[in-house]
């Protein structure tokens, strides 16, 4: 007899809604402020941008307290607007591009900042460094009706209350309607699909008992604690 196999969905919750967001993919532009470019060793410029992706299920709406990742003893935080699509398309231009979002949120790009390096050394993907199993925390989504301006404002991260990361959505390299407008030449994007928009200066390490809080001006927060893991495996 075939067995029953259900797969629940992941969802992020929405700002002032019952019903919460279906997140079908997650993609991830790298490299998209100038500082945070150059401190990852590249020249910043306006060369096409890059993605890379996470699977839906890496979310974790909301937040709360995660065990620390296996197979990594550099665990990394980014913080990043999130955009999340509600109109599907292909080719979008970008003076249109905003018409396809449902609404943003704050979120967590959480990396193996070890495994990500052992990848670009050997040009290998970097699926494990980046797609891992709760990367990607996310606070709530405000609906883009609300009036929400993604082309500035604040972002920032702190740890432990200090502060790690700030910058200004006014600083990507490609802006969410051109990041939309670039990607939709390659995949056909659809209702449920995040995208992450880069990272601003200030990327870091976290240990276990560490407490992230990632903001956004007008998106509230995003706020993770790590416990150790009980493994016995090396870190
Ligand atoms: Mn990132």
């Amino acid at each position: 007899m075939p067995m029953t196999i259900t797969v629940p969905a992941p969802t992020v919750p929405v700002q002032g809604e019952a019903a919460a967001f279906p997140v079908r993919r997650i993609w991830c532009v790298g490299r998209n402020y100038a500082e945070h470019a150059r401190e990852m060793g590249s020249d910043p410029d306006r060369t096409p941008p890059f993605f890379f992706a996470k699977p839906a299920d890496a979310v974790v709406p909301g937040g709360g307290t995660l065990v620390f990742p296996s197979r990594t003893s550099s665990l990394h935080h980014e913080v990043e607007l999130v955009v999340a699509i509600g109109v599907g398309g292909e080719d979008i231009a970008a003076s249109r591009a905003l018409e396809h979002v449902y609404g943003y949120a704050v979120g967590l790009d959480m990396t193996r900042r070890d495994l990500q390096a052992e990848a670009k050394r050997l040009g290998q993907p970097w699926a494990l460094a980046k797609g891992f199993d709760e990367s990607c925390p996310i606070g709530a989504i405000l609906p883009a009706a609300t009036g929400f301006d993604p082309t500035r404002g604040a972002i920032a991260l702190a740890v432990n209350g200090t502060q790690r990361q700030s910058g200004d959505l006014s600083e990507m390299i490609w802006p969410v309607s051109e990041a939309i407008a670039y990607l939709s030449r390659f995949v056909a994007l659809a209702p449920g699909d995040l995208i992450m928009t880069g990272t601003p200066a200030g990327v870091g390490p976290v240990l276990p008992g560490d407490m992230v809080t990632g903001t956004c001006a007008g998106l509230g927060e995003i706020t993770v604690r790590y416990v150790a893991r009980n493994t016995g495996e090396p870190a």
